[in-house]
């Protein structure tokens, strides 16, 4: 028997403590969140809470522990390639609990929303709260099929629409049908133009194509409905030529002319499925028109993905935050608990505000969503809401990887061991939502494509010219300056960059995206700012922003800046 010294005793009555507290309460308990989502929803919040509550009970409750059950090593996704009898089957089978947590996903609604156009905000407000575990094994296939709801909505033939959306839209994890996207092909993902995959004309059936070539990063594997890149014959090289293809997994039962060649053992998000798959005259339907295909993946399906994304880093950044803030209450060294010391307080405070940041900035994407499903043809917000989706996925997911990061330093040794916290798995799957769906320089150069091409800068700017000039709370006078200065000084950047032509523009592709980031996400936190102070509302969001332009904008220093220590502790400590 071990005897355990008062010392010892202590340290573990602390750490359990700490365990029970580290997934964080209700709804309620993320003040800043619900403030966020009355600002963007107003009366319609009331009526969307107590399904928000028990969500949230849900999620830092079972779902937690099923989606550490799921990821660990022994209960990973295994591929089962034939029945008994040696027919192909190609089915990947999981854990029981991989199947619980996925009841709790589909049921939650966060795609039964879509059915209704403008419940953007709804839907993402489910989808961040589920979230909080990182992808969880479900986040990718909510993503992937959304992004099929989207492309079938706005493109799908009414036969099409009748066959798919029903089950897309399902809560019921059973009886769905969930989507996958296969474009990224061994010899290069973001070079989509280099597709090899080839899509012949069935003949006698107008519209249908057999698929034909491997697939080489294949999420959700497991899916019943493949959108799938492939090339027509005779069309185009490039992205001029590709079409997109709704690929059923099964037909008559059977697999539909695809080998699954093997599961990929992945860094993070590895309770989902992701594998190779080789197509051998897959029987497809065309969606879309023939050529438009490229634009439809990056317009359509991309761009749901990218919106997923960034819920996906938001809820890391909280999930991480839970964990290192409760962990820094109980944990003592030297006698005190460690959220006592400054430095301690610094890495728990950043987190925070970087949370805050970059939900401010998600929900700002998402409010630009719903009010396009309301007002189709503002050509300005689909140019500014298609720009800021693409940074607003780079900025958020290098944040979460930044704050899980932060959150494993809190925890000290303790943070790198997998089942003490949630956060190794946060922090590895932070790293996969950091290049999947459009790598940083993908987005980057795209964005700068679209400046360049398109002329989408104008509106981007305008954008956020119209939400700076909103800023009228007298406490906001200065924040609102430093708005005006940081859009003109983009202004002129952009111009600079766009005048000395393609190659020079790319070199500075990273910086101004950069500097867009901030500025987008400086206006977002300071709108939610304006809006708690015309409601009478005493909250830290005055703290986060006042924190966000000395540590982000002006990368002040404790020694020379004394204000950041105090802003730093506030944060930290407030509730
Ligand atoms: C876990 C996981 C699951 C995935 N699931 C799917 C899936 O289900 N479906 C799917 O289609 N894909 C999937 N992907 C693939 C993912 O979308 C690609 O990895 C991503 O698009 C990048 O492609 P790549 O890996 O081929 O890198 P590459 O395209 O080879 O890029 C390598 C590096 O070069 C940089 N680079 C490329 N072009 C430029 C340029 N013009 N200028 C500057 N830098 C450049 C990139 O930013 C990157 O840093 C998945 C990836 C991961 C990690």
């Amino acid at each position: 028997v071990t005897v355990e010294t008062p010392g010892q005793e202590h340290g573990r009555a602390d750490l359990a403590d700490w365990r029970r507290e580290s997934l964080g309460g209700g709804l309620e308990s993320d003040e800043f969140f619900v403030r966020l989502l009355r600002a963007h929803l107003g009366e319609e919040l009331e009526e969307l809470r107590p399904h928000l509550r028990r969500v949230a009970e849900l999620s830092s409750g079972r779902l937690a522990g099923l989606v550490d059950e799921s990821s660990r090593d022994e209960h990973l996704p295994a591929l089962r390639c034939h029945d008994p009898l040696g027919r192909p089957t190609e089915e990947v089978v999981f854990h029981p609990a991989y199947h619980e947590a996925g009841l709790i996903f589909w049921g939650s609604g966060v795609l039964a929303e879509l059915a209704e156009p403008g419940h953007e905000v709804r839907s993402g407000a489910i989808a961040y709260l589920l979230d909080r575990h990182g992808e969880g094994g479900h986040a990718c296939p909510v993503a992937c099929t959304a992004g099929a709801i989207k492309l079938i909505q706005r493109l799908g033939s009414d036969e099409q629409r009748q066959r798919y959306l029903p089950s897309l839209l399902t809560r019921d994890y059973d009886s769905r049908l969930h989507a996958a996207q296969f474009v990224t092909e061994v010899q290069g993902g973001s070079d989509v133009g280099a597709n090899a995959c080839t899509a012949e004309e069935e003949p006698g059936r107008p519209g249908w194509f057999r698929i034909s070539g491997e697939k080489w990063f294949c999420s959700v594997a497991d899916a019943g409905l493949f959108v799938v890149s492939a090339r027509p014959r005779g069309a185009p090289a490039g992205t001029p030529g590709l079409g997109l293809f709704l690929v059923p997994r099964l037909l008559d039962g059977r697999p539909n002319g695809f080998r699954l060649r093997r599961l990929k053992r992945k860094l993070g998000t590895r309770s989902m499925a992701t594998g190779e798959i080789d197509f051998d005259g897959a029987l497809g339907e065309a969606i879309g028109a023939p050529g438009q295909g490229f634009r439809n993946l990056v317009g359509i399906v991309l761009d749901t993905s990218r919106v997923h994304n960034a819920l996906a880093a938001c809820g890391i950044m909280r999930g991480a935050f839970l964990a290192a803030r409760s962990f820094a209450l109980y944990r003592r060294a030297f006698g005190r608990p460690i959220i006592g010391y400054p430095a301690v307080q610094e890495l728990l405070a950043r987190m925070r505000m970087r949370t805050m940041a970059s939900l401010a900035a998600t929900f700002r994407v998402l409010t630009m969503s719903d009010r396009l499903a309301r007002s189709e043809s503002d050509s300005t917000l689909a140019g500014a809401r298609r720009i800021a989706v693409m940074l607003n996925k780079y900025a958020t997911s290098m944040a979460s990887t930044a704050s899980a990061r932060d959150g494993i330093e809190v925890l000290g040794g303790n943070g790198t061991i997998e089942d003490f916290s949630p956060l190794p798995r946060l922090y590895r799957d932070a790293i996969v939502v950091e290049s999947w769906e459009g790598t940083h320089n993908t987005l980057c150069a795209q964005v700068i494509r679209d400046f360049a091409g398109r002329g989408l800068h104008r509106p981007m700017l305008a954008a956020l010219a119209d939400e700076i000039a909103a800023l009228r709370h007298p406490a906001l006078v200065s924040a609102a300056a430093r708005a005006r200065a940081m859009h003109a000084d983009l202004e002129a950047r952009l111009r600079r960059a766009l005048d000395a032509g393609d190659e020079a523009a790319t070199v500075a592709m990273r910086t101004l995206a950069d500097r867009a980031c901030r500025l987008t996400e400086w206006v977002a936190l300071a709108t939610q700012r304006e809006w708690e102070l015309a409601h009478g509302e005493d909250t830290d969001t005055g703290t986060a922003l006042e924190l966000y332009g000395l540590a982000v904008l002006d990368n002040a220093d404790a020694q020379d800046t004394p204000a950041l220590a105090e802003l730093q502790r506030r944060l930290a400590l407030a509730p």
